[in-house]
């Protein structure tokens, strides 16, 4: 599969020019099938949904989008998916399931007046909302598995995309230190690319633990623990500079001790193959 990074920023946005070549868009990663020309599946739709139709070529979107949890950063991109907003269009959109509520309403929680203008129904083209369960789904010609994670606020799912050449596994939001379940370190076993949560610095442990939220540290042992082919530090602090990202790319590599170590930037796409994570773009 191809994985194409819209957006590698947590929390909010961050525009200006220090956050240029990293890029300011909030988490979003589109999923080529081998073979395919373009994304049908989607991981989060935070604001980097938007560069989605550009990569289009003018064509209604027809996939799939998964969402890891239903914070602001990670779904505020899906009414302005502009590919996805109109009558030829086919989207089915996954949340995970939490207070016995229907995929529909829990998007409603935010997405409808006073919060937001329109509600889910006033999206054109054909939408699906499904509440996601833990455990293995057949998606778009994929196989999604998703776990439950410590995180903070809501539910919020570990993910894994296999397909028959390889796997990536994606956990923008999630605080390892918080403790990692038996079925998390199973759904991580030898995957071949780990996009994980680096917003902190262990300097800055306390907001971690308090947002729940990873340290670029705790990646890095995790990606070592679940033998992980390629790390890719995501979710970047909307503080954290480009040139604080830089100097991250000097030393997280040195700490991975021969694991390759990517610091995720907007338009990056990886070509994910079992054995080995190639990285380009
Ligand atoms: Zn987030
Ligand atoms: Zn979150």
């Amino acid at each position: 599969m191809r994985v194409q990074l819209l957006g590698v920023r947590g929390s909010t946005p961050a525009p200006g020019p220090d956050f240029v070549r990293y890029g300011g868009h909030t988490s979003c990663v589109a999923v080529t099938a081998a073979g395919a020309d373009r994304p049908s599946l989607v991981l989060d739709a935070g604001t980097g949904l938007r560069s989605l139709t550009g990569l289009l070529d003018g064509q209604a979107y027809d996939g799939s989008i998964v969402l890891s949890h239903l914070h602001w950063d990670h779904m505020q991109g899906v009414p302005f998916f502009a590919a996805g907003d109109r009558e030829a269009s086919r989207v089915d959109l996954y949340l995970p399931a939490q207070d016995g509520k229907s995929g529909r309403d829990l998007l409603a929680q935010s997405f409808s007046p006073p919060s937001f203008p329109i509600t889910p129904e006033g999206l054109r083209g054909r939408w699906g909302f499904h509440a996601l369960t833990d455990g293995e789904h057949p998606i778009e010609g994929f196989t999604v598995t998703a776990v439950d994670i410590e995180h903070k606020g809501g539910r919020t799912f570990g993910l894994r995309v296999d397909d028959e050449l390889g796997s990536l596994a994606y956990l923008p939001d999630h605080a390892p230190a918080a403790g990692i379940s038996h079925e998390l370190m199973q759904m991580l076993e030898g995957v071949d690319v780990l996009l994980h949560d680096a917003q902190f610095l262990e300097g800055e442990r306390p907001v971690a633990v308090d947002y729940g939220h990873a340290t670029v540290e705790d990646s890095v042992k995790l990606a070592h623990e679940c033998g992980a082919g390629t790390l890719v530090l995501f979710h970047h602090s909307p503080a954290r500079t480009d040139a604080a990202l830089d100097e991250i790319g000097r030393w997280a590599p040195g700490l991975a001790g021969g694991l390759p170590v990517v610091v995720a930037r907007e338009g990056m796409t990886l070509d994910v193959r079992r054995l080995q994570g190639s990285t380009g773009g």
